[in-house]
């Protein structure tokens, strides 16, 4: 008897939602090809986020799209180079290489994440674990840089490129330009959606585990001394979330426990309100993707667990049959620290401004030049000269006069004597001030979501399978079809399916019977099935079949569309006054 996620894979790949990339050549792991009714479930997928996340929040949250490519020095300031990671360990024996931590989690079932290689290595050796392949020794716990590596342009150690491994610093990079466009306003979100590249050591999860994936994700930007969060109280005053506290973790408890979403934020469960916020819509749109409440819950992860750029995370979690359960997001409150690296590395300046309630006095040094004098001691040199002190800050310039020591100043290289300077303490009177927003991130994997939506829609009923797909990311909307294939039947079957298909995607059901085609509708998970049958000719009106009942109403041809748009859109189609038949469907 296989399990349900053979079963679901055996369907996944039967019915053409994916397969393994490069099959011809022996398959590549990591990579999988979706086929056209993937294509169409994924595309549901990120239209359903991008209407939770975007569309309903589009007056302070846009979409933009950056490259895949990133010159080396992104991911040198973002911390990626240094921190984005794994541990591997290569079997000495075979030479395959292995997820250190992952070995030792499937072995003896307890969690690695977060400890350090010595100590893996130490599990490794005390347990005698050894190559899940070929049972030899295995060698030394070593850090692997997951990023992939490539060149742009001409080979040249200066042109040194990574993948993405996530979108999220394409948005950073455009703050400013973000927030200029957005009329300087805080708080406002960057969202995109886009392939990202991961070199995942050994991955053996196919669909879930990707070496190249869609990422959704959002970077929302808010003022900390102004976190309020009013859509918190507006749109999730009343729901819950189920929250594994990484305290309870620690002292071994694994049972999530429901909470107000506003109630976590009040009491410091999760920091910031906005991640609060965007959880809760998290838990809401995994709903919509038919998930129950009571089978998905947020794991806040330990100090140890975080990616080195978050003060506070948490993955949301669905339980999945095969690994009892599954990250399908992560939600990083990631403070400021993408920005204050991405200033400290370009030099640009990713502030925004912040007004006072009452204006402030500042007192600073301004350092003033004496122009003729640059003139008279550097002659042709001057306007050089000139351009490399115009290049600095008031603020940077007197702070390199101030420590300069002996009687002349180095400016980039540059020695100017220290009498041209002139330095001033001056007062001010502000009325705003310089702040680096703080910035929470929800971040989803598609792929992951698509192998969720299958686990939750498949059903069997006496041995056939019935995919229960929302209807909203159900990749085929409508089948159509004649309950003889015969004229005039047929006829009007085709014009109607001709009409259909300028709306949705539709499906002409071919079969020996209705009842194996309405079988073959439930096997590919159409919501609504619309059949022509022998009164169709002379009333001009034709069945509606609803996948989840069965159940049938009766409405004019010219009506089917509005009928399909309303199903589709969750209302019930019972509902509308159309006659109701509950027909025994013909057996096959
Ligand atoms: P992370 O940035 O690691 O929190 O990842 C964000 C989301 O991307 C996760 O919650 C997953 O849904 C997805 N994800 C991460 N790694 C992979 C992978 N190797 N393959 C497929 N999806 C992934």
């Amino acid at each position: 008897m296989s399990s349900k996620f053979d079963k679901i894979i055996d369907y996944a790949v039967r019915k053409g939602f994916f397969w393994q990339s490069y099959e011809i050549y022996g398959g590549q792991a990591g990579f999988y090809d979706l086929g056209s009714l993937g294509v169409l479930l994924k595309s549901n997928i990120i239209e359903l986020w991008r209407e939770f996340f975007v569309k309903q929040h589009q007056e302070f949250v846009v979409e933009i799209e950056t490259p895949i490519i990133a010159p080396a020095i992104v991911f040198k300031a973002s911390g990626h180079e240094e921190n984005f990671t794994d541990y591997a360990v290569e079997c000495l024996q075979c030479h395959r290489t292995f997820r250190a931590d992952h070995l030792v989690e499937e072995r003896l079932g307890i969690s690695a994440e977060g400890l350090k290689a010595e100590q893996i290595e130490e599990v490794i050796r005390k347990n005698d674990i050894r190559c899940p392949v070929c049972g030899g020794p295995l060698g030394n716990v070593y850090r692997f840089l997951l990023l992939f590596q490539t060149y742009i342009g001409p080979y040249s150690p200066s042109n040194l490129a990574y993948l993405r491994p996530e979108a999220a610093q394409g948005m950073f990079i455009n703050f400013k330009r973000v927030y200029e466009l957005m009329k300087r306003r805080l708080p406002f979100g960057i969202a995109q959606i886009g392939k990202v590249a991961r070199n995942e050591i050994s991955p053996r999860q196919g669909l879930i585990r990707l070496r190249e994936f869609t990422i959704m994700e959002i970077e929302f930007f808010y003022d900390e001394s102004n976190p309020t969060c009013d859509l918190l109280y507006e749109n999730c005053s009343d729901e819950y979330i189920n929250i594994l506290r990484a305290e309870d973790r620690a002292k071994g408890i694994d049972k999530p426990l429901p909470i107000s979403v506003s109630e976590a934020v009040d009491e410091k469960i999760i920091l910031s309100p906005w991640l609060a916020y965007w959880m809760c819509i998290a838990k809401k749109f995994v709903n919509a993707l038919g998930v129950p409440n009571n089978k998905t819950y947020f794991e806040e992860k330990l100090p140890s667990e975080r990616a080195h750029y978050s003060k506070q995370t948490f993955d949301q979690i669905v339980i999945v049959e095969r690994w009892g359960k599954l990250e399908v997001s992560g939600h990083a409150y990631r403070h400021t620290y993408d920005l204050e690296r991405h200033i400290e590395f370009s030099r640009a300046d990713l502030y925004a401004i912040r007004q006072l309630k009452a204006p402030k006095i500042i007192r600073r040094s301004v350092v003033k030049y004496d122009k003729n004098a640059v003139i008279s001691f550097f002659g042709t040199k001057a306007p050089q000269v000139f351009k490399v002190l115009a290049s600095l800050s008031s603020e940077a310039l007197a702070k390199i006069v101030a420590e300069s020591k002996g009687d002349g100043v180095v400016v980039e290289g540059i020695e100017i004597p220290k009498t041209i300077f002139r330095v001033e303490d001056v007062e001010e009177k502000v009325w705003v001030e310089k702040i680096i927003p703080h910035v929470a991130e929800p971040s989803f994997g598609a792929e992951r979501l698509l192998y969720i939506v299958l686990e939750y829609a498949y059903s069997e009923d006496g041995g056939k399978v019935i995919m229960k797909f929302p209807k909203r990311v159900a990749p085929i909307k409508v089948g159509v079809t004649p309950l003889v294939d015969r004229e005039p039947l047929e006829g009007i079957a085709h014009r109607l399916f001709k009409e259909l298909k300028r709306h949705y995607y539709a499906m002409y059901l071919e079969g020996d019977s209705i009842g194996k085609k309405y079988a073959q509708a439930d096997e590919l998970g159409i919501p609504f099935v619309v059949t022509v049958d022998y009164e169709s000719p002379s009333k001009g009106d034709v069945t509606i079949r609803d996948r989840d009942t069965k159940k049938q109403i009766r409405v004019p041809i010219d009506g089917v569309v509005k009928v399909i748009d309303a199903g589709l859109k969750g209302v019930d189609i019972f509902s509308l006054g159309y006659p109701i038949i509950e027909r025994v469907e013909d057996k096959e």
